[in-house]
């Protein structure tokens, strides 16, 4: 760029870049003129969105583990595959490709199936984790770009296992009452705090989004230790699923963390205002640009563009996590209506990445920020 050579024969080569710099100047005018130019920047215009190119990803970067950047500006390397299917889980919506994170939350995801099975919660309905290579999406989500994220539905499994074509049609279903900030009891039950509250226990897990309505009905019926609550973070949307998100991983000195969350259960004054109108008034600019329409690669770390270009691995089957022990059947790709595999992976099993779960202090999610559109 100019300026930026240096040395020798500089004079020459600006008085050869400025003659150029403003014949070109002169031509671009002369176009505007003309109308010929549209009224967006001329570079945005020309470079593809991020959402385009890491949307068309069918396969993770096939490198070390490694999230790079933040939840909502990011990638990351290394993603491994959650099977579609489970002892104790079913991917939703699964033609979405976007059963793909980093090692350490997928095989967290794998535990926390587990165990919710153990303490009588059917098993786990996992909504979109991150594309294989993370970035922007092409719909929904601001975040889930470094493979850190992860979406759970409210609903249980069911005993029947839900075959492929079908988890593409499942409906949605909140918990709140219709038209309301209330969570509605018919749907509600002890056990969807159970599981909140075993979400929260785990150390990598720093935060988790529901509706204000739901931290609400915690904030009201919880009794005893109160101290996880603080991990349980109001947000809009989460009515039907909540959002759990991990720190940044050993190995990823790219990796921007979040601020902490403040200290205490979070059910005085912050979550006070998600009930007044300010948070629920329509957007003063519906028709805004989402970060994702914007974003080009210049957007995002560096870095990212080498991760388009890394390799891939030969398959899906080959970087789906099987929990590195022999007992696990979990298929990479089931046929539709095959029956759940019934083997569990045991904790020896866990891969070697498992061991960089070092515990990360409690930390919670920003105020709120502008509304997202969906
Ligand atoms: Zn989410």
């Amino acid at each position: 760029m100019a300026g930026q050579c240096l040395g020798r024969g500089v004079n020459s080569m600006k008085m050869l870049k400025r003659s150029f710099f403003s014949a070109a100047a002169r031509a671009l005018a002369a176009l505007a003129a003309a109308g010929m130019l549209a009224a967006t920047p001329q570079h945005a215009a020309a470079e593809e969105l991020a959402k385009n190119l890491f949307g068309s990803e069918r396969l993770p970067a096939a490198t070390a583990p490694q999230s790079i950047g933040f939840y909502s500006k990011g990638c990351f390397t290394g993603g491994v595959a959650l099977p579609l299917t489970g002892p104790t889980w079913e991917v939703m919506r699964p033609s979405r490709n976007r059963n793909w994170g980093h090692p350490a939350l997928i095989s967290l995801l794998e535990r926390f199936s587990r165990d919710a099975a153990n303490q009588g919660w059917p098993g786990l309905m996992i909504g979109d984790i991150s594309q294989p290579r993370g970035g922007p999406m092409q719909t929904g989500h601001a975040s889930h770009q470094i493979g850190l994220d992860a979406d759970i539905w409210y609903q249980p499994m069911p005993r029947q296992p839900t075959s492929l074509a079908e988890r593409e049609k499942v409906p949605f279903v909140s918990m709140l009452k219709p038209h309301s900030l209330a969570v509605d009891g018919r749907r509600w039950t002890p056990a969807h705090t159970r599981l909140l509250k075993l979400a929260a226990t785990y150390p990598q897990i720093e935060r988790i989004l529901v509706h204000p309505g739901i931290k609400k009905e915690l904030c009201d019926t919880v009794t005893g230790d109160r101290s996880w609550l603080a991990k349980i973070r109001p947000f809009w949307g989460h009515d039907e699923h909540f959002h759990i998100r991990i720190g940044c991983q050993p190995g990823s000195p790219d990796c921007k963390r979040q601020a902490a969350v403040p200290p205490g259960d979070g059910c005085g004054k912050p979550l006070a205002w998600w009930f007044t109108d300010e948070p629920w008034r329509p957007s003063k600019n519906p028709d805004a640009p989402k970060a994702r329409d914007l974003m080009t690669m210049a957007s995002l770390p560096k870095e990212c563009r080498a991760v388009l270009t890394a390799p891939s691995p030969v398959s899906v089957a080959a970087a789906t996590y099987h929990g590195g022990s022999s007992d696990v059947a979990v298929a990479a790709a089931p046929a539709d209506d095959a029956p759940r595999p019934k083997a569990v992976i045991g904790e020896a099993g866990l891969p070697a990445t498992a061991s960089a779960f070092a515990p990360t202090p409690a930390i919670g999610i920003p105020l709120p920020r502008p509304r997202p559109g969906n």
